[in-house]
């Protein structure tokens, strides 16, 4: 196991103290730097870096983020819910370090998907029959993951199939795994 023992330390904000909300750290007796490309791998991260290593995965509103020493978690509605999660990434990270020889691990994290790379694939040709008043609207929706490729009658089969492989490269295409009740 590679966190045998960690302490929770609750904090309430110190910019405004009467703020609803706590934030809590995660103090762990283990160096942590080695896991956070598998847990990034795994659980697939919103930010990563190996300088310094970190990982941030955004979930239900919060922000947790994984540390060489400390797992920090912030916007949390109470000591309950602090255990929860706390208890979750501990084991998450246990459960992932002893199965790393399975794992391709990364620092990558996929980019969000641009307008503009979009519309380049797009008709261009605003005739509105998505319900958009212009293709640059159209693709606007897609990058926010509102409308789909399927939504565009206009869309040759090519060209469906270059939107498609676009989006799956980019975060919209990713199965997001990260789930406190796990
Ligand atoms: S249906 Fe397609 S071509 Fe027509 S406006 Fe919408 S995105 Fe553009």
């Amino acid at each position: 196991m590679l966190i045998q023992k960690w302490e929770r330390e609750i904090l309430k904000s110190k910019c405004n103290p009467m703020q609803e909300g706590v934030h809590c750290i995660i103090h762990v007796d283990a160096d942590l730097s080695d896991v956070i490309p598998y847990l990034n791998a795994e659980l697939g991260g919103d930010f990563c870096s190996d300088n310094p290593p970190y990982v941030t995965f955004k979930i239900h509103g919060k922000l947790l983020t994984v540390h060489p020493h400390k797992i920090a978690i912030n916007a949390i509605k109470d000591e309950q819910e602090a255990n929860k999660i706390a208890n979750w990434i501990v084991r998450q990270i246990n459960e992932i370090w002893e199965n790393k020889d399975n794992i391709e691990p990364t620092y990558d994290v996929p980019k969000k998907p641009q307008p503009l790379e979009v519309l380049k694939i797009l008709p261009k040709t605003n005739c509105r029959k998505c319900n958009c008043p212009t293709c640059m609207v159209f693709a606007t929706m897609v990058c926010q993951g509102v409308k789909g490729v399927d939504d565009c009658p206009e869309l040759s089969l090519d060209k469906k199939k270059e939107l498609e492989k676009y989006l799956k490269a980019s975060i919209l295409g990713r199965d997001k795994k990260v789930s406190f009740s796990d």
